[in-house]
């Protein structure tokens, strides 16, 4: 009998890859689709040196129903999709607000129409802690209120969370789990696979680690006039590939029935917050490398300080980040540098 398959869209993004892995780990077999509209196809070498496994991989975008339907016609013995495939910057959703809302709302409402069409019962989404804004209360828990969205990214996040929890409702026999991720860095150990920004990176991470490898000058600090203990934003950084294994767990407990509740919410975070200068400090102290930075103005629109509070996903999908900072970042350095000797070490910018 030929193995489940779970369809895993935007597959050979940094979040998606890193899923893809962990779910030949755990004996899936994952099946991606992508547009390679920010990402790489050679991501699939780097998914066959870590597992072994050739992926089957087509280049569809999310937003074409017809091509999307043709390959689900192909692939009869998918039993859940977990559904990255979306642009993510803030700051270029709020200068093409419409590429956000057609690439984010339309993808996601293509695969929910063709979902009963396939038997296709389980979805997994990827969304973030963008949803929280700024809370009155730290930690968030998922029960924390929902903020009006900051740009039109944190717009589409809302608002894919609502329509499946409408999805959701209509259609019980669907079970969907909804991931809000803190901030996720590091990169694959194998440094096989990891981040890849476009041009210029917007994360803090990628910079960091262009500017430990010469391609930047220095880090911008954005802000250190924040009501926080040294003055710079805290957020809470969690390790992709513990955050790849949550999506295995996540996958798992839908596939097996195991869920409570048929559209399920859970926070993947660490639990802990930590600043911009504490980041910094660390990932000189773990890599020793001298890190250049100046502070500067606040970057408008982001939020002063979140972190996770992670005790529902603990509890209820057995899930913890087991990965320390200091292993994280130098797994996000040891990337960097592979990049280097590869000669890919930016796309441009
Ligand atoms: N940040 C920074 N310099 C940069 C990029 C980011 O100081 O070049 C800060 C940013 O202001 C925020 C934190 O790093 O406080 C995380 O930003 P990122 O864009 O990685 O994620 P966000 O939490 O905004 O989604």
């Amino acid at each position: 009998m030929a193995k489940d398959k779970i369809l895993i869209t935007g597959g050979t993004g940094y979040i998606g890859s890193h899923t893809v892995v962990e779910l030949f780990n755990a004996g899936y077999e994952p099946i991606i689709i992508d547009n390679l509209s920010n990402s790489n196809i050679g991501v699939l070498d780097g998914i066959k040196a870590i597992t072994g496994h050739t992926v089957i991989y087509e280049n569809i975008d999310c937003k074409d129903y017809n091509s999307l339907e043709r390959f689900l016609e192909k692939h009869p013995e998918i039993v859940a999709i977990a559904h990255f495939a979306a642009s993510k910057s803030v700051s270029e959703s709020v200068e093409n607000p419409l590429l956000y809302y057609r690439n984010n709302i339309v993808s996601l409402l293509n695969l929910l129409q063709l979902m009963p069409k396939f038997n296709i019962k389980n979805i997994v989404f990827s969304s973030s802690c963008t949803v929280y804004g700024q809370p009155d209360k730290l930690p968030v828990t998922e029960e924390s209120p929902i903020k009006p969205a900051t740009s039109p990214y944190g717009s589409t996040k809302q608002m894919c969370e609502t329509i499946l929890q409408d999805y959701a409702f209509a259609n019980k026999d669907i079970n969907v789990i909804l991931l809000r991720y803190f901030n996720p860095i590091g990169a694959h150990p194998s440094g096989e696979i990891g981040e890849l920004p476009n041009g210029v990176p917007n994360n803090l991470l990628p910079y960091i680690t262009q500017t430990a490898a010469g391609i930047r000058k220095e880090l911008s600090v954005f802000g250190n006039d924040y009501n926080t203990p040294d003055g710079s934003c805290i957020r809470d950084y969690i390790n992709v590939v513990d955050l790849a294994k949550a999506h295995v767990v996540a996958l798992n407990r839908v596939i097996e029935g195991n869920n409570k509740k048929n559209i399920e919410i859970f926070n993947l975070g660490t639990g802990s917050g930590l600043s911009v200068l504490e980041i910094v400090t660390a990932f000189e102290k773990a890599t020793g490398v001298k890190l250049p930075y100046k502070i500067v103005g606040r970057r408008p629109g982001d939020i002063e300080k979140v972190w996770a509070d992670t005790s529902y996903a603990n509890k209820e999908l057995g899930w913890k980040a087991t990965e320390t900072l200091e292993d994280t970042l130098r797994s996000a350095w040891n990337w960097q540098q592979k990049l280097v000797e590869k000669n890919l070490a930016t796309t441009n910018g």
